[in-house]
This record gives C-alpha cells, sequence and structure tokens, in this order.
C-alpha cells in the first residue's frame, strides 16, 4: 500500500489529498496535515474524491441518443455528429446559443482545453465547470 500526494479536483479551493493505493487500485483519500489550504482536513467531496476513480458508472465510450436510447457510437462517429452539430447551431442561432459544462473528473488540462474550444473555437463565453468557486 501507497499514499500518493496530489490536489483535490472538486473544487477551487486546491485542498492536499492523499490517495490510498493498494495493487494499483486507489481505494481511499485522506487530508494532508501540512498542506497550507486543508491543513488537516477535507469536505465531504475530498473524503469521498477517491470513489469515481474506478467506479463501474464511468462511461467508457461516447454514447448518442438514437431512437430515444442512449446507444454506444465510436469516437469518430461521435465527433463528427457533435461537430456538426455544434456548427450547425453557431450559424443559425449565434454563439452565445451554446453552452458548454466541464467536469471537476476531467483534468485541470482538459478543463483548460475544452474552455479554448469553447472561447477561441465556438466563439462563446458560456462555459461552466462544478468546480467552480
Ligand atoms: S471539494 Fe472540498 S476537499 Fe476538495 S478542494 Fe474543495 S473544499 Fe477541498
Amino acid at each position: 500500500m501507497r499514499d500518493v500526494m496530489t490536489i483535490c479536483n472538486y473544487c477551487g479551493c486546491g485542498c492536499g489529498v492523499y490517495l490510498k493505493v493498494h495493487n494499483n487500485t486507489v481505494i481511499g483519500s485522506y487530508p494532508s496535515r501540512h498542506h497550507p489550504i486543508s491543513r488537516g482536513n477535507l469536505c465531504s467531496k475530498g473524503w469521498h474524491l477517491h470513489e469515481f476513480v474506478h467506479s463501474s458508472n464511468r462511461l467508457t465510450q461516447p454514447l448518442l441518443r438514437k431512437s430515444g436510447s442512449l446507444t454506444p457510437v465510436s469516437w469518430e462517429e461521435a465527433l463528427d455528429y457533435t461537430a456538426k452539430a455544434l456548427l450547425t447551431a453557431k450559424e443559425q442561432t449565434g454563439a452565445d446559443s451554446i453552452g458548454i459544462l466541464s467536469s471537476a473528473k476531467c483534468t485541470n488540462e482538459e478543463n483548460y482545453l475544452l474552455q479554448k474550444l469553447a472561447r477561441a473555437g465556438l466563439g462563446t463565453n458560456n462555459i461552466d465547470h462544478c468546480a467552480r468557486l
């Protein structure tokens, strides 16, 4: 068993967290006593930080709604569909008709890229994230 120091990704506070890792599986999380933000404390989200990592509920491939049901599709089909839908929305109703929601379960780098896509690519500032404080 080993403890891996990291930063909680659930909000902008940035608490210091240790993840407990056993046989390459993340099995627990607890606060760093010496981290300047958390100082030995975490909120309830931080104490459960590890739970999503190996969750069987995680999506492992894109889903498209077809005939009312979410259907697994290839990344190529999902990206092609999404790009066309976003461009159509932008052409027909303007960039500000588009809104993008990101996730605290993505990395900072992925969230940075998504806001770049929204602002520089699509021309909208309508982007938000559940970890915003
Ligand atoms: S979600 Fe809670 S534990 Fe995580 S950084 Fe924010 S305050 Fe800290």
